[in-house]
């Protein structure tokens, strides 16, 4: 028996080359010249994730095995003995998928592959279309289908809030506020208005962003039924998960959640009650390939399919690992998609690309991708307070983004 190649290093890479701060893990190996790269951005808390990397992760993790991508994610998450995080789970993510990239690497295979292999060749996205009014919404669903887009995701004045009349108390704080009746009217509104112009082929997904009161959203989901959405999104905040009984039962809108679970047990209930269709994991904020991997095997079983989250803060490394568990799962529903710019494709060489609605992989071994160092480090991180995030309802209460 050989030598096991180890982990030699773990370094973190902070980089914000566009809108969002991207947190990168690079794992380096005993061996020379193989190294891993994997996704650990939680672009709201960079600091925090890169502090739990470099001054806790990586003491723990130097001079280990890298095969051991298992016992590695397992002890990783107990090992602090406090868990199920945003920050630890990002953390752990980051080197989750650097190992799986390295196991890639020196198998000659991709992760697909490592995985059980292709059951596609290439992954249906979906892309986000916007506007003021539901004319500007339609206009830009249509570009979207004109360049091959099937699938398309329609929002109003960002996640609804833009544009509501609404009578705010003296003194109200600044913020992003928002009317959630309003939403509903305006919403459905829109809906109607797209389908009509882009007609029945065309798939439409709606996110409600969890803003409605729970009530509120099973109307919702109700009303907006006949529109045959392709899903809904986060029509309830994972506090409220108990009430997807409610919508289930009054109606057949297909229904995706999940972005902001911390904990693979999060998803028993609803994929075992067959309360949701599709299931829409932040692979970074779950700690990485190892535990997507596990929920989707069972989200299968149920008949729950896959809607991997991927906004422009999943970081490119982070959608070369969705494209591969997009390309092996055997129930693939949709990938979330934001086409990227040239220099997003200049400093993560690699980075798959979209044709005709489907986005490709380069079969290259591992994840496929890897990140230009010295490109990265002329776009450093910037310190931000996010404005978006810092949700109101019309009387100033602090409401969820
Ligand atoms: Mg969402």
């Amino acid at each position: 028996m050989s030598n096991p190649v180890t982990i030699k290093d773990v370094r973190v890479i902070l980089t914000q080359p566009e809108n969002s701060r991207l947190v990168i893990v690079k794992v380096i190996t005993s061996e020379p010249g193989l190294h891993g790269v994997g996704c650990a951005t939680f672009t709201q808390r960079i600091f925090a994730v890169a502090a739990a990397i470099e001054r806790h992760l990586k003491p723990f993790l130097l001079g280990r095995d890298v095969d051991r991508i298992e016992e590695i994610w397992n002890m990783s998450m107990v090992h602090g003995y406090w868990r199920n995080g945003p920050v630890l789970n990002n953390a752990i993510s980051g080197v989750d998928q650097a190992l799986w990239d390295i196991k890639g690497k020196r198998a000659g295979m991709s992760v697909c592959d490592l995985l059980g292999g292709k059951s596609r060749e290439a992954a249906h996205v979906y892309e986000h279309a916007d506007g003021r009014d539901k004319q500007e919404v339609a206009d830009s669903a249509r570009s979207f289908i004109e360049q091959g887009y099937r699938y398309v995701r329609v929002q109003m004045g960002g996640y609804g809030g833009q544009g509501s009349p609404m009578v705010k108390p003296k003194k109200a704080p600044t913020g992003a506020y928002y009317n959630p009746r309003d939403y509903c009217r305006r919403m459905l509104d829109m809906i109607a208005y797209v389908r009509e112009q882009v007609g029945a082929e065309i798939e439409l997904l709606h996110d409600i962003h969890e803003r409605l009161a729970p009530i509120h959203a099973v109307e919702f989901a109700k009303d907006v039924e006949q529109f045959k959405l392709f899903f809904l999104e986060d029509a309830l905040a994972p506090e409220d998960i108990h009430w997807f009984r409610a919508i289930r039962a009054q109606c057949a809108t297909p229904l995706a959640m999940g972005e902001l679970f911390n904990n693979p047990q999060e998803w028993q209930l609803l994929i075992q009650e067959r309360l949701i269709d599709f299931i829409r994991m932040h692979i970074s904020q779950m700690g990485g390939i190892t535990p997507a991997r596990n929920v989707a095997i069972f989200a299968d079983m149920y008949g729950a399919r896959t809607a991997w989250h991927g906004p422009g803060d999943t970081s490119p490394v982070g959608h070369a690992a969705n494209l591969q568990l997009d390309l092996w799962h055997p129930n693939f529903g949709v990938q979330e998609w934001r086409s990227p710019s040239d220099l997003i494709y200049e400093i993560f060489p690699g980075m798959p690309v979209v044709e005709d609605g489907y986005l490709y992989p380069n079969d290259q071994p591992g994840l496929g991708i890897d990140i230009n160092e010295e490109l990265a480090a002329k776009y450093p991180c910037r310190d931000i307070v996010e404005d978006w995030t810092q949700t109101r309802l019309p009387d100033g209460s602090p409401a969820r983004p």
